[in-house]
C-alpha cells in the first residue's frame, strides 16, 4: 500500500516534473543552501534538491518509508548531503548544528487541496525553521471552481444503485450528494467558469496562517454554453513556484493555468484542472441534489454568484466540509448545500 501510494505519486509527472523543472530551473536558489524537506517520501525532492547544488537537506518523515529514502539516498550516492530524520515534523529536533533553514521543499497538497490538513505541519516547519527571508517551495497555491452540467453521471449513478445483483440500492445514490466525489470531470461538462478565470481563493504560503485555511469567500461564475442543469460544482487548484518571498505573482498566473510550464522567468506552474491534463488529484466534484434543488436549464452568459466556505469538520481534523450557496442573476435559480470530505 505504502509502496502503492508513493508510486502513483511520482507517477504524476504534472506534479514530479513541476518540482524537478522549478529545482533545476533555479540551481542559484538551492547552490550551497540548506533545505527542509518536510515529508520527503521516498526521497525524491531532496533528491533534486541535493543534485541542484544545496550543501545539505535535512529530510523527515513521519512514516516507514523514510527507512526506504535512506537505501535510495545510499545507491544514488547522495547521502553525504542529506539528513533523515523520522517522525512528524512537530516533534522531532533537527540536527544541533541547524538552527534555521533557507529553503523548505514539501509536496503536500490533498484532495481539493486542503483535505488531510498536511499543509499545518508545514506551516508549523515554515514558521519554526525557515529564515525570514527564506523561500517556500512551493510558493502560492489557488483554487478554482466552475460549474457542472453532468447529467450523464447522475444517470448513471442511478442505473447502477437501481439493480444491484437484482436488489433496488436506489438509497445509495444519495451518498453521492453528501460527499465530495475526487473523480476528473470531461472538460466539456465543465461549462461555467469564474470571470476572467479569477480564483476564490489565492494561498501565499509564505503568509498564509492557519485561521486563513478557513473560511468563506464570494465567487462568481459565467456560463460559456447553454445548459440542461446545474448538477454540480467543481472545485481544483493551481501550484505556482515562485523564486523569492517578495516576488509577486503575475496577473497571467492567477488565471486559467492550462497545463504545467516553466516560463522565462523560471516560474513554474501546474494546474489540476478539468483543463489540464489529469493528475492522481483529479478534481473535487459536489453534485447538486435535484430533490431540493430541481433543475432548470440555464442559458450561456449567465452569471451565477455565490460563496464558498472550507471548514474543518469538527469532529475529523484532517476531513474538510465544503459548503456552497449559489443564485442565478435573474434569480431564477438558488440553493445551498454542504458536502462533506473524509
Ligand atoms: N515528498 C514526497 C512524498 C510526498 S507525500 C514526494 O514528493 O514524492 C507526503 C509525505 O508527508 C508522506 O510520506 C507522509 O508520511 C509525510 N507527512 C505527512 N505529515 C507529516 C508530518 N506532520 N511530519 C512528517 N511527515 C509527514
Amino acid at each position: 500500500m505504502l509502496q502503492e501510494i508513493h508510486q502513483v505519486m511520482l507517477q504524476d509527472t504534472v506534479r514530479t516534473d513541476a518540482y524537478r523543472d522549478f529545482i533545476y530551473a533555479n540551481k542559484h536558489l538551492f547552490a550551497g543552501k540548506v533545505v527542509l524537506d518536510v515529508g520527503c517520501g521516498t526521497g525524491i525532492l531532496s533528491m533534486f534538491c541535493a543534485k541542484a547544488g544545496a550543501k545539505r537537506v535535512i529530510s523527515v518523515d513521519n512514516s516507514a518509508i523514510i527507512e526506504k529514502a535512506r537505501s535510495i539516498i545510499d545507491a544514488n550516492g547522495l547521502s553525504d548531503k542529506v539528513t533523515f530524520i523520522r517522525g512528524k515534523i512537530e516533534e522531532i529536533n533537527l540536527p544541533y548544528d541547524v538552527e534555521k533553514v533557507d529553503i523548505i521543499v514539501s509536496e503536500w497538497m490533498g484532495y481539493c487541496l486542503l483535505f488531510e490538513a498536511m499543509f499545518d505541519s508545514v506551516m508549523y516547519a515554515r514558521d519554526r525553521y525557515l529564515k525570514p527571508d527564506g523561500l517556500m517551495v512551493p510558493s502560492h497555491c489557488t483554487l478554482q471552481i466552475g460549474a457542472l452540467d453532468d447529467s450523464e453521471f447522475v444517470a448513471d449513478n442511478f442505473t447502477f444503485w437501481k439493480d444491484v445483483y437484482g436488489f433496488d440500492m436506489t438509497a445509495m445514490t444519495e451518498k453521492i450528494y453528501d460527499d465530495v466525489l475526487v473523480r476528473f470531470p470531461n472538460k466539456e461538462n465543465v461549462t461555467g467558469r469564474s470571470k476572467d478565470e479569477k480564483p476564490f481563493k489565492v494561498l501565499d504560503l509564505h503568509r498564509i496562517t492557519a485561521a486563513e485555511l478557513e473560511f468563506k469567500v464570494p465567487f462568481e461564475v459565467a456560463l460559456t454554453r447553454d445548459m440542461d442543469a446545474l448538477d454540480g460544482w467543481c472545485v481544483w487548484f493551481d501550484t505556482i513556484f515562485m523564486q523569492s518571498k517578495e516576488q509577486t505573482v503575475p496577473e497571467n498566473l492567477l488565471r486559467g493555468i492550462k497545463g504545467k510550464g516553466v516560463d522565462s522567468e523560471q516560474t513554474v506552474v501546474f494546474t489540476t484542472g478539468p483543463f489540464g491534463p489529469q493528475t492522481h488529484w483529479r478534481c473535487g466534484t459536489c453534485m447538486i441534489d435535484h430533490k431540493d434543488h430541481p433543475s432548470e436549464s440555464l442559458k450561456e452568459g449567465q452569471v451565477l454568484k455565490g460563496s464558498i466556505s472550507f471548514r474543518k469538520n469538527e469532529e475529523h481534523k484532517r476531513a474538510l466540509d465544503i459548503d456552497i450557496e449559489w443564485k442565478g442573476e435573474d434569480a431564477n435559480i438558488a440553493g445551498q448545500q454542504k458536502w462533506f470530505m473524509q
